[in-house]
């Protein structure tokens, strides 16, 4: 079936939560824009998506959360069968955490759509083609849709982006049960950011990348658990991870009495290269290099900075002098500037320092992080510090830290002095 649609502004590839965000954006800049997806844009999405309180109060999305909670800590000792020792003592991080009812979320950016009339088309994209005029791209049924501006959001391994394979990639790997347990594995109304309590483990899985709980009272009895690899190459094995939640939840004399919903082997790449910023198409979410490399959170990012994008690409496109690739290019600037192109190699610098810690290395290290003021590990965290804040922040932390972290962050074994370059020398 071939089938050529008539030229539009911008086509969104991808329907996922980056394609989804930067559509409804375009869609209130007037433009006429389709979104082409492989999957149908209603499908559910697989994973829970978390967000800080302070952040998506800020955004106006409040409303969009399914549960929310006060009482937010991490457990950064070593833990200990007894239940009133201090290694069994917790960080509280005074602050809300959210996770968002992802349908609401999903349906909340399907209707901007409607009421801006993007047009929705089915089918799997396989070719492109940019000129002068116009990026074509053909999917794999025939049809051809021409615009002046193509948006790849296909997710981690984009089928258009030229990102630049210059690393191993780390991943983020977690193993994750919602059910009900025969005693509470969190307190009432807790959230639980991360719980490094290793007391479970043999010394020899003590020698081994470590990984930690993330967990929170879902209210009804139920509770979320989620045994988490903060982000390794290779990757942690998700049946590493399953046994991990069970031994640590032996050890608390807790039994699974009935699992509701597995979170089985998902996977989040965690320092994607920045893509290429002179291609002459666009990218946005996953494929651009969007997800936060200390957290691998992305929702936030997406709320913060669609919009903005969204008016420079209508600017750029209702001058009606720009060839496709001056329209990406005015978006690239837009997306990636300088100082968060020098935020990004630091960040990616942490994550390559973090990857290759000790246990006990990182209970020091995320101890000395929650240390910080609030506000600052708050921002860190949200990627909303400027480039100054977050050298300081940084700086704070080194200085804090005790010698084995302060020799670990000085070690230059992999990928740090490339990332450091970048940091000084970003690319264009
Ligand atoms: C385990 C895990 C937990 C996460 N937790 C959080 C969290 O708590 N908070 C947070 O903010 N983020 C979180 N994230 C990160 C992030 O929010 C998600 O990964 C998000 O789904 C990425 O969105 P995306 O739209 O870029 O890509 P995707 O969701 O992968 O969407 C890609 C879209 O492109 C389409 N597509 C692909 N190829 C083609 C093609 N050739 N032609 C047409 N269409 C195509 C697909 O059908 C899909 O619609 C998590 C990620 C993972 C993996």
């Amino acid at each position: 079936m071939n089938t050529a649609h008539a030229p539009m502004d911008v086509l969104v590839i991808g329907a996922g939560p980056g394609g989804l965000a930067i559509a409804a954006a375009l869609g209130k800049e007037k433009l006429n824009l389709g979104v082409l997806s492989a999957n149908d844009p209603l499908e559910p999405w697989p994973y829970t998506y978390g967000i800080w309180g302070q952040e998506v109060d800020e955004l106006g999305f409040e409303e969009l959360l399914e549960h929310r909670w006060s009482k937010t800590v991490s457990f950064l000792g070593e833990g200990s069968r007894n239940s009133i020792s201090p290694e069994n003592n917790f960080t509280s991080h005074n602050r809300d955490y959210g996770l968002f009812n992802k349908f609401k979320l999903q349906k909340h950016w399907i209707n901007q759509c409607n009421e801006a009339n993007v047009t929705w088309h089915r089918g799997k994209a396989i070719n492109l083609e940019v000129n002068e005029l116009f990026s074509i791209v053909k999917t794999s049924r025939g049809a051809v849709f021409k615009a002046k501006l193509i948006i790849d959001a296909t997710g981690y391994e984009p089928i258009f982006l030229n990102i630049p394979k210059d690393r191993e990639i780390a991943v983020q790997t977690c193993y994750g049960i919602v059910g009900e347990f025969s005693q509470p594995p969190v307190e009432e109304n807790q959230f639980v950011l991360m719980d490094y309590r290793s007391n479970h483990l043999s010394e020899i899985e003590r020698q081994e990348p470590p990984t930690f709980l993330y967990a929170m009272d879902m209210g009804d009895g139920k509770f979320f658990l989620e045994e988490t690899s903060l982000g390794l190459a290779p990757p942690v094995k998700i049946e590493t991870l399953k046994a991990r939640l069970h031994s640590r939840l032996k050890e608390r004399n807790i039994e699974i009495l009935k699992i509701d919903h597995e979170e089985n082997g998902l996977f989040l790449p965690m320092n994607i290269p920045i893509p290429d910023l002179t291609q002459p198409i666009l990218g946005f979410g996953g494929s651009a290099g969007m997800v936060h490399p200390a957290s691998g959170y992305l929702v936030g990012g997406l709320l913060r900075r669609a919009p903005s994008l969204a008016k420079e690409i209508a600017i750029a496109i209702k001058e009606n002098n720009y060839t496709p690739k001056e329209i990406a290019q005015k978006g690239w600037e837009n997306l990636w500037p300088k100082e968060l192109r020098r935020k990004q190699a630091l960040y990616q610098f942490g994550l390559e320092k973090l990857m290759r810690f000790e246990e006990e290395q990182l209970r020091q290290f995320f101890t000395g992080f929650f240390s910080l003021s609030n506000d600052q590990w708050y921002r860190f965290l949200t990627n909303t510090l400027s480039l100054n804040e977050l050298v300081s922040a940084m700086w704070t932390m080194f200085k804090k830290a005790p010698l084995s972290v302060k020799w670990g962050l000085m070690e230059m074994k992999g990928r740090e002095l490339n990332l450091l370059w970048n940091f000084l020398k970003p690319n264009i």
